[in-house]
């Protein structure tokens, strides 16, 4: 309890796409290679997330769906070095409280596995097999159902629908190792395959971003004092919506930051005529200790510990870039 009261908790649950950012960190955290997502209507009647990770053991489960309860952090030292995507040990207790969730889990290759069922706040957990490959699915049905003054605030289905497909977007280009799928409504949204290979990224990435950027885009690969910027930067585009394609990750998050954009900006000056704006997927890896990513669970800020130096370097390794990008 000290441990949680000391770490900053944020209202997890505002829409569907915050629940199905929680569970793909949790499946993400959990080893898996594979995860399966479905969503009826928005997400509001159905959200499901299957993974093949680890699984959760019989005498863990209780556990995982009691607030602050996490597995990935043994003292406050560790968020120094948090190397999981989760670390609050709330989003499970967080989303049955405002919805029925269902865990099924097994963390053997053998044997059956453990279900437990949870709803509303005074959640009585039930536990009892099931058949369950390794790994983990949870269910999240009738999100809101007990709290209708959130429901009003949700938009339509199509709009929380988009949202989820950004959350699953962004997490499919920091993990290219993992094999995402996504159905709405029962039929098949996105099929990402697992893609070791540059051709097999930029294939994910021309998914993402659309093939229109990848043609024209640039790989990029600089090291110097400690970092490494790596990733595409295309054409300065006319985008719909600037965010689609502007993606920064910072060692493997997904961050905005204003340092970052600022330094894409400088770069890009000389070709951004015409109200276009830069159009990038790129990830910046530096040691842990030299940044700050946890400055607040939903914002996706960072703090450098030498920004200067992480200014310069982004400038100077995407400002010769752009140069060769110019049309
Ligand atoms: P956190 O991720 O911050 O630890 P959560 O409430 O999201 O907290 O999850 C609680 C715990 O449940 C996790 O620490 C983990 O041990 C377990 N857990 C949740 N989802 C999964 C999963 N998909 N696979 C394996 N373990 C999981
Ligand atoms: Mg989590």
């Amino acid at each position: 309890p000290r441990l949680a009261n000391q770490i900053a908790a944020g209202e997890v649950v505002e829409r569907p796409a915050s629940v199905i950012k929680e569970l793909l960190e949790n499946s993400i955290d959990s080893g898996a290679s594979r995860i399966e997502i479905d969503v009826e209507s928005g997400g509001v009647k159905l959200m499901r997330v299957r993974d093949n990770g680890c699984g959760i053991g019989e005498e863990d489960l209780p556990l995982a769906l009691s607030r602050h309860a996490t597995s990935k952090i043994e003292q406050l030292d560790d968020l120094e070095a948090v190397a999981t995507l989760g670390f609050r040990g709330e989003a499970l207790a967080s989303i049955s409280s405002v919805a029925r969730l269902a865990i099924a889990t097994n963390d053997r290759d053998s044997g059956p596995g453990w279900k437990a069922e949870a709803e509303g706040r005074d959640m009585a957990v039930n536990l009892a097999p099931v058949a369950h490959p390794r790994g983990t699915t949870v269910e999240v049905r009738d999100l809101f159902f007990n709290t209708p003054a959130r429901r009003k605030f949700l938009r339509t289905e199509t709009t929380e629908y988009k949202r989820i497909d950004e959350i699953l977007r962004k997490l499919s280009l920091s993990h290219f190792d993992i094999d995402f799928t996504l159905r709405n409504n029962g039929k098949v949204a996105h099929q990402f395959r697992a893609a070791g290979t540059q051709l097999e990224q930029e294939r994910r990435v021309a998914a993402i971003c659309g093939p229109a950027f990848m043609e024209n885009a640039i790989y990029v690969d600089m090291e110097a004092a400690g970092l490494r910027l790596w990733g595409w930067v295309g054409l300065p585009t006319f985008s719909r919506s600037q965010a689609d394609l502007q993606h920064f990750f910072v060692n493997g998050r997904s961050i905005r930051d204003k340092l970052v954009t600022h330094a894409v900006r400088q770069a890009y000056q000389d070709v951004m005529y015409h109200g276009r704006h830069p159009a990038f997927v790129l990830y910046l890896e530096l040691n842990p200790a030299d940044v700050d990513v946890n400055v607040h669970p939903t914002k996706h800020e960072v703090r450098f510990r030498d920004s200067r130096t992480v200014h310069d370097f982004l400038f100077r390794s995407l400002h010769r870039c752009v140069a060769d990008i110019r049309p």
